[in-house]
């Protein structure tokens, strides 16, 4: 691994910009890849720091050395996620740090209407996983420590692209340029690199951030998530640890200001009539962190030599706890693509197998993206049929099991036919 950067015309096969959970999970399905002899090129514009020597502290807030992406969040990875990491090596690195989901509580505030999957009935060992992102972090970086044929350049920014005959040319900050045959952008969508080529993003607003905590109950949480729809937004309390939650809670703008400036003691105040007493009675609230709630897709995700990923794809509101459970889908079809060509020595920039690849996840996306969406608009609405409607939903759940099944293998991540990866 390298961590230079110099002023003169690079060259590699691959460069993925952007070390955040959707760039660094793709760098380490290209093994077979790098394998194959191929070099890949990772950017990211936040210094990469030796993860064992990174604070992996939990529930802290983020840490500057470490990519946006492996802040003080934590990350619900669906069953399926959890399936492709044993195939590629790194689960047994992830599983002393995840918190196992044997049973997924649903429920309304102020309505009957409420519903239980579990893994039981779903027969599987957990419904899902609860990892912090700093821990994910830590293993897929550190993963990556002396892969032959990958360069890493951070911190370094990429400021501009143009696409070439032959793939694709980047203008680095360090002054240097890089020439690439395929280039995949998993910036976030943040950086101004789509738009040089063209490519927009249509954003639809939520008017509503989503809060992050972590807090500590008097009560061992049984391995029970819960996804409550509160008066304020929908809340979800994912289980940490023993006794500890990772809270993502959705607040609507106009009253995020109020909330924000709660003392810890008048937040937990607010927090508890919203979860109720089932998570038993909530002792220590941690540091809050806030994030603007969008829906983002980009208007194309392929070309001749370009693929965009992860949040650069397609941005979704987390109440569902699926935009990266997606975007590791995403990567693991592209993945097998490239890998595919690479141990044929085909071009990995051609035009076709990336259309191929757009064309296999489009129905996933499409899914995923519509369902993210629908729950936010449905549950946060006041109106009394919509009310009456999502209370039937939930009791009808409750009721036939094959409903619930069908819920489960989504949130699961099973409801798609997986990369086989390798
Ligand atoms: C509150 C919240 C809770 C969530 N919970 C879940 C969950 O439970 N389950 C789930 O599946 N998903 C969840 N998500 C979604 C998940 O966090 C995202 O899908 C994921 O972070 C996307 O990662 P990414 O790598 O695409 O982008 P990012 O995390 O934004 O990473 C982009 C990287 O690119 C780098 N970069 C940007 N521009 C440049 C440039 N010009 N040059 C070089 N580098 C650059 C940045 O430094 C960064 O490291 C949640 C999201 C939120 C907001």
């Amino acid at each position: 691994m390298t961590t230079e950067t110099k002023t003169e015309t690079l060259t590699t096969d691959i460069t993925i910009i952007g070390a955040g959970m959707a760039g660094a999970s793709m760098v380490h399905m290209l093994k077979p890849a790098l394998e194959a002899g191929l070099t890949i090129t990772l950017i990211d514009r936040q210094p990469l720091k030796s993860m064992s020597e990174a604070d992996t502290g939990a529930g802290t807030g983020a840490d500057s050395e470490l990519p946006p992406s492996f802040d003080g969040r934590a990350t619900a990875l669906s069953w399926g996620t959890r399936q492709m990491l044993e195939t590629m090596g790194i689960w047994s690195d992830i599983a002393p740090h995840a918190c196992a989901i044997d049973r997924i509580h649903v429920s309304d505030e102020g309505n009957p209407g409420q519903t239980q999957l579990t893994a039981t009935e779903q027969d599987v060992e957990a419904l899902g996983y609860i990892v912090e992102n700093r821990r994910l972090g830590q293993v897929l970086l550190s993963g990556m420590e002396g892969l032959s044929g990958l360069r890493m350049l951070a911190p370094c920014s990429a400021e501009k692209v143009t696409m070439t005959p032959t793939g694709a040319r980047l203008e680095l900050d360090s002054g240097a340029s890089l020439e690439t045959g395929l280039l995949i952008i998993a910036d976030g969508g943040r950086s101004p690199l789509p738009k040089q080529l063209g490519i927009v993003h249509e954003r639809k607003e939520y008017n509503a951030h989503a809060l992050v905590t972590q807090v500590r109950c008097d009560q061992p949480h049984g391995y029970c998530a819960y996804e409550r729809f509160s008066s304020d937004g929908p809340i979800a309390f994912l289980p940490l640890g023993t006794h500890d939650f990772a809270v993502a809670w959705t607040i609507n703008n106009d009253t995020l200001g109020d909330i924000m400036a709660l003392s810890d003691a008048d937040l937990i105040a607010r927090l508890q009539p919203r979860i109720g007493y089932r998570v038993g009675r909530i002792l220590e609230v941690g540091e809050r962190q806030t994030y603007p709630l969008a829906l983002i897709k980009a208007s194309e995700q392929v070309r001749r030599s370009l693929v965009l990923l992860g949040n650069t794809a397609h941005s979704i509101h987390p109440v569902a706890g699926q935009g990266f459970n997606l975007a590791f889908r995403d990567a693991a079809a592209l993945a097998e693509h490239i890998n595919s060509a690479a141990r044929k020595q085909q071009p990995v920039g051609d035009l076709a197998m990336l259309q191929r690849y757009a064309a296999q996840q489009a129905n996933d996306q499409r899914n995923t993206v519509v369902a993210s969406d629908v729950l936010p608009s449905m549950f946060c609405s006041d109106l009394t049929a919509v009310a009456v409607i999502r209370d039937l939903g939930l009791a009808g759940m409750a009721a036939a099991p094959t409903v619930r099944r069908l819920f489960a293998r989504h949130a699961m991540g099973l409801g798609h036919t997986a990369a086989k990866l390798g």
